[in-house]
């Protein structure tokens, strides 16, 4: 019986059917704990079971995906945690900061950690996973064009420093926006599609004030919480996942700080650049 699993509120039903009173059936399973616990089906096989099927053919795609995350900031380490237990097997970060006061508390590195780098940090905490994490530093521009798909963090806009690499490159990307209003996670953008000046360009046709506001807030720090870092981490991880295993990562999504969930799909502004450079290659 044990083995089959006993539901909490059915205690006093399996303590009977044992023949055992409440309390010495309680006793019992305080007793075998240790060997409940263990046949309690681990976060390992979920992450197995939800890859898409034949699994073993999604997970060898998996290993062989090379993604780029630009910081291993709050939202940068939630993504890799997550790739890393997701089969990924190459992730390469631009970080090789060390921990600052800053980037402790909440969601961040622990006190401890204050000085030491954060790759190593990252390195040790994800030793069990099937993932390796490499540095760019001693990347040739060319070697970036063997990345899969990169993520681009903005604070406020969108600025083309974030992803000029990736658009020239014609690697796929995935942007996220912390503004004060709301958190925004693109869906894939690749050569065809609008990309992530685009949306920034209709923001401008839709507010006039956006053009002289943007370039006031591009880059502002604290636009983030803690709710839309975790939103941006979870949905963003699975975009990527969903990119690497094939399948369409939908539109844009925006959380506001209010909790609305607001779907949007992209479209290319005509004043954008991406397409006819798209067409003079
Ligand atoms: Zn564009």
């Amino acid at each position: 019986m044990l083995e089959l699993g006993v539901a909490d509120n059915q205690m006093n039903a399996a303590a009977k059917l044992a023949g055992l009173k409440p309390e010495q059936a309680l006793k019992m399973i305080s007793k075998l704990s240790h060997l409940l616990e263990d046949s309690k089906p681990t976060l390992a096989t979920a992450e197995l079971e939800r890859l898409p099927t034949p699994h073993s053919r999604s997970f060898r795609t998996r290993q062989s995906a090379m993604v780029y995350l630009p910081k291993l900031d709050r939202i940068g380490r939630l993504v890799l945690h997550t790739l890393g237990h997701s089969g990924i097997g190459t992730v390469v970060v631009g970080d090789n900061t060390l921990v600052t006061e800053s980037d402790c508390g909440r969601l961040g590195y622990v006190l401890e950690q204050l000085g030491k780098p954060k790759l190593g940090i990252l390195r040790e905490e994800l030793k069990n996973a099937p993932l390796k994490i490499k540095l760019d530093n001693r990347m040739n521009w060319a070697d970036y064009a063997d990345i899969d798909l990169a993520l681009v963090v903005s604070s406020g806009a969108f600025q083309p420093t974030d992803y000029q690499r990736w658009q020239s490159l014609g690697v796929d990307h995935v942007g996220v926006c912390f503004s004060d209003k709301h958190v925004l996670i693109s869906s894939l953008v690749y050569a065809e599609t609008p990309c992530l000046s685009c949306r920034e360009l209709n923001q401008w046709l839709a507010d006039p004030c956006r053009r002289l506001v943007a370039s006031q807030v591009a880059g502002h720090p604290g636009l983030h919480n803690s709710v839309s870092i975790l939103f941006a981490a979870s949905l963003t991880s699975q975009k990527i996942l969903a990119a690497i295993d094939g399948y369409s990562t939908g539109n844009d999504v925006k959380l506001h700080v209010d909790g609305a969930i607001e779907f949007e799909a992209a479209v290319i502004n005509a004043k954008c650049g991406c397409q006819q450079l798209q067409q003079e290659i």
